[in-house]
């Protein structure tokens, strides 16, 4: 323990074990002791004493829309990953679309990796796409790392990025079960949303009933048929629709390998307080009634959810137009998605262990970074983030870190603060601060 370089002591450390007094022993970027709080400190060590302040795992974001190269005036990785850094996220996962071009083959892979090598904040992992030409691209993808596979069973709101029909699903399914991966899926029946009142205009409930619940229930049961019939694994994307929470809970009692994740919009806001033409707050599937989340947050008690992500989806301010049918879709959470989750779960009586488990520990399992990620322990990256939790503070959109300032959070008073961010043994920010970008491309580990 003489090489130790840094030591991180606070009277609250999260540990799988439960949240205790610490000494986090760092050498090499990765965690090598958890000590008791008052254990001899290795000489030549930097000592950080953060007191009462909580200290817990960086979060890992599997849901982040980063659009960099192509749409890069909507997003980019330098402006992203400071978001990210700055909320407490140490590791996203970037999805294949809206950048130009689409993860859809290992040439595009590569040309994202050399666009992001550089300008990451923190370390950045990559979807790949599943479209309906490119079946024969997942395989060489899976082999170059990604940690998965994206489909949309409805059309994606972007030309380059087309939906899947079921037949489609079905052989690209297939060919990622052959190889042991997992499909993540955009979960809304083209046909319920055809059949839907499109009114457009500014009005949120015309918006709400253009996108029922019961496109995203049927799309669940068909992905469920899907998966049982191909032994495959697939993961359902922002479940917003409480009433597919049944259904799921049925085909994992069943057997069936299917993980579930939410978003921190969907946990946090209601349709019923959406003002018409606020198009900050539209997404799809959409934010609905106050009683649907309360379906939400008893699904994450219970675990049929496994995990929460932002699907962070962000635009230049122009594409929010008052008209919710033509408006862009996307909330941009990253920077506050740890303050906006935690603020609603501690009135529900969960614990800040709860909320680790649900946005680090659960979503490293999902992408199999679960050796290395999500979690203070002997042998992880000592990936750390100091939370106040008591303390509140106003979201203002100034003091974003995201490309366009957009925010359905603007106003609110969110309990909890990212004091800083480490990320393998280094603290990458720090009351708003930034060092020089550290963090790595990261491959899929098996
Ligand atoms: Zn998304």
């Amino acid at each position: 323990m003489s090489d130790a370089e840094l030591v991180l002591r606070s009277r609250r450390v999260i540990t799988p074990e439960g949240t205790r007094a610490a000494t986090v022993v760092v050498a090499g970027g990765t965690i090598t002791a958890v000590l008791p709080y008052d254990a001899e400190v290795p000489a030549g060590a930097l000592v950080e004493d953060v007191g009462d302040d909580v200290l817990l795992p960086g979060l890992v974001d599997t849901h982040v829309h980063v659009n960099d190269p192509g749409r890069t005036e909507w997003e980019g990785f330098w402006t992203a990953t400071r978001a990210a850094a700055a909320g407490g996220i140490t590791t996203l996962i970037d999805m294949p679309l809206n950048s130009i071009p689409p993860t859809t083959t290992v040439g595009h892979l590569r040309v994202k990796q050399r666009v992001a090598a550089g300008k990451a904040h923190v370390d950045v992992g990559f979807w790949g796409g599943a479209l309906p030409d490119n079946v024969k691209d997942l395989r060489p993808l899976h082999d170059a790392g990604v940690f998965g596979f994206k489909a949309f069973l409805a059309p994606s709101g972007v030309d380059e990025f087309p939906h899947l029909d079921q037949e489609r699903l079905g052989r690209s399914l297939a060919e990622i079960a052959g190889f042991g991966g997992v499909l993540v899926v955009h979960a809304e029946d083209p046909h319920h949303l055809a059949a839907a009142p499109q009114q457009g205009g500014p009005r949120y409930a015309d918006f709400l009933a253009s996108r029922p619940r019961a496109a995203e229930d049927t799309a669940v049961a068909h992905l469920i048929a899907q998966a049982k019939r191909l032994d495959a694994r697939v993961h359902v994307l922002h479940l917003s629709s409480g009433d597919a929470l049944p259904l799921i809970a049925e085909a994992r009692a069943e057997g069936v390998r299917i993980t579930v994740e939410t978003c921190p919009h969907y946990l946090t806001l209601t349709a019923e307080e959406v003002p018409d033409g606020a198009a900050e707050f539209k997404c799809c599937p959409p934010i609905r009634e106050a009683a649907n989340r309360e379906l939400l947050w008893r699904a994450l008690a219970d675990g049929t959810i496994d995990c929460v992500v932002t699907d962070h989806s962000p635009s230049t301010a122009d594409l929010k137009t008052d008209d919710f049918a033509t408006s862009w879709g996307g909330i941009s959470g990253l920077q506050l998605s740890l303050s906006a989750v935690w603020t609603e779960a501690r009135r529900r009586g969960h614990g800040l262990e709860d909320v680790v488990r649900w946005m680090s520990a659960h979503t490293a399992r999902l992408v199999g970074l679960d050796t290395r990620k999500g979690a203070i322990e002997t042998g992880r990256d000592a990936d750390l983030v100091v939370f106040a939790p008591d303390e509140t503070f106003t979201v203002d959109p100034a003091a974003l870190q995201h490309r366009n300032r957009v925010t359905a959070y603007a106003g609110r008073t969110l309990h909890g603060v990212v004091r800083a961010t480490w990320l393998r043994g280094e603290r990458i920010v720090k009351e708003g601060e930034f060092t020089e970008p550290k963090g790595r491309l990261l491959g899929r580990d098996d």
